[in-house]
């Protein structure tokens, strides 16, 4: 979609010059413009509220040293990132990604979308991302825990239960968010709902390490649905093999699909039966290894080098959930042309801006990141509320709950998109509800 609004044009260009070198960043602002279009000429009171030009720059963005000790005795120093994108609907909420491609663009590209994306949960959440170029893979227990220690020491200066509460997110699960916890804990003196994502016996929610996987089933069951589609009997692709590709091959499983092929960043198995889930636990959450570890218990399965030919296995249902800009528009051609009817995003912006065109000329349901992976935060903020009341609920509470808000993000994507005249294109439909009712919030709160 080409942007033709003068003023977004103008406002790109700004956005571009004052964002030099990160092209992650101008890549989601892109989308976002490029669908916002008719909102804007339809909407005078917000441009002349600025609240667009307001919304493109982070509230707050903040670098940090961290530096640690590894069990060599060896100083290693790292660079720590928040940004506050908005706080227009509630506190600052995003995860903290660990991964040694972190800088930030990065985590700028992963603020701006939070922002959206919280805004569709329905939950009084605003946006913010964090993160270090710290790599977990091969570190040691205590040399996780020591960096995780040093981490929170500086980033405990400007989080809090009412302010800004991080999650995880890649490189962050269960073990490092415990390690930062503890650490915000014992220097704050205070045992508050500072995080989420944390482990049941010390205020975490159930249902919380499965809501983003399980909940990208949930919106796409519900956009199949509306399609005259179903998972039944469809045999699925899923890229990935971390938290979310692992709840979301259960919860498609249990929707009667075949899940057939998961990845890691060194390359992907194919197993034309379905992918042993127990298996992938265990090698993935227990022992981390190797996805190709499995054809060694699995010897009919393939493993194939590489991330991208995954996408080149037939399939009828696409579910990208390892990282940004998996899909090109090759990848995208390649399912295109094998039958791919669906692709709904659980990493988030794992499509490029061509890759997405491909899906859009060809006519298959896509179900963007910002809606289709909000399950994770929406249980974040379920997470937050049980803390604040001090009780813990079922995990069918829980997990009914975050169905009918992936149900109603559904909706309200659908009805956006037709009502601003793009019906069918759900990523419009995302971007258009999640703006308005932040957009309100911001015109009613004056020029802050
Ligand atoms: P994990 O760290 O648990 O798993 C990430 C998976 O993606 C791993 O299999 C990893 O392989 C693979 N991966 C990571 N980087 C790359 C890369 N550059 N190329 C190929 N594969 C890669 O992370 P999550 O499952 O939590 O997150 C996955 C995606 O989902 C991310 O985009 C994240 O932002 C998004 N997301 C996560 C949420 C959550 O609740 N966890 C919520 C909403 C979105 P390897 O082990 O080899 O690195």
């Amino acid at each position: 979609m080409a942007l033709k609004n003068q003023y977004l044009i103008d406002l790109l260009q700004t956005v571009k010059k004052r964002n030099p070198g990160e092209p992650e960043f101008i890549q989601a602002v892109t989308e976002v413009f490029e669908t916002l279009q008719p909102v804007v000429e339809k909407r005078p009171d917000l441009v002349k509220a600025g609240v667009l030009d307001r919304l493109v720059e982070p509230e707050r963005q903040i670098m940090f040293r961290v530096p640690w000790v590894d069990d060599n005795g060896n100083v290693q120093v790292n660079r720590g990132f928040r940004v506050q994108f908005n706080s227009a609907i509630g506190p600052y909420k995003g995860g903290i990604r660990l991964h040694p491609s972190v800088y930030l663009g990065i985590i700028k590209f992963l603020g701006f979308e939070q922002v959206f994306k919280n805004s569709l949960t329905t939950l009084p959440m605003g946006g913010a991302k964090g993160g270090s170029d710290f790599d977990p893979k091969g570190k040691s227990d205590a040399e996780v825990m020591r960096f995780c220690q040093s981490f929170m020491t500086e980033l405990c200066k400007h989080i809090g239960a009412d302010c800004d509460v991080p999650a995880g997110d890649i490189g962050t699960g269960g073990r490092e968010i415990g390690f930062m916890f503890g650490q915000y804990k014992r220097l704050r003196n205070e045992f508050t709902g500072v995080l989420t994502g944390k482990g049941l016996t010390y205020g975490g929610s159930l249902a919380r390490t499965e809501a983003t996987g399980y909940g990208l089933c949930y919106f796409t069951k519900e956009m199949l649905a509306a399609n005259g589609k179903s998972f039944e009997g469809k045999t699925v692709v899923i890229s990935g093999s971390g938290n979310v590709a692992i709840y979301a091959t259960e919860k498609a499983t249990s929707f009667g699909a075949k899940v057939v092929a998961l990845s890691d960043s060194n390359g992907y198995i194919y197993d034309k039966n379905g992918v042993d889930l127990a298996c992938i636990k265990q090698l993935k959450e227990v022992e981390r290894k190797r996805i190709k570890e499995y054809i060694s218990t699995h010897p009919t399965a393939e493993y194939h080098e590489g991330c991208s030919g995954i996408w080149t296995i037939p399939c009828d249902i696409a579910l990208p959930c390892a990282t940004q800009n998996e899909i090109n528009k090759e990848s995208a051609e390649a399912l295109v042309k094998n039958g791919c009817f669906a692709v709904a995003e659980g990493a988030n912006m794992p499509s490029t801006p061509e890759a997405i065109e491909v899906y859009l000329k060809n006519g298959l349901l896509y179900g963007p990141a910002k809606a289709a992976n909000a399950g994770g935060v929406a249980t974040s903020g379920l997470e937050m509320s049980q803390n604040s009341e001090r009780l813990s609920w079922t995990f069918e509470e829980v997990d009914k709950k975050l169905h009918d808000i992936m149900v109603s993000i559904f909706k309200a994507c659908d009805s956006a998109a037709k009502e601003y005249g793009m019906a069918g294109n759900y990523m419009a439909g995302a971007n258009i509800a999640g703006f308005l009712k932040v957009a309100e919030a911001m015109k009613a709160q004056g020029c802050v």
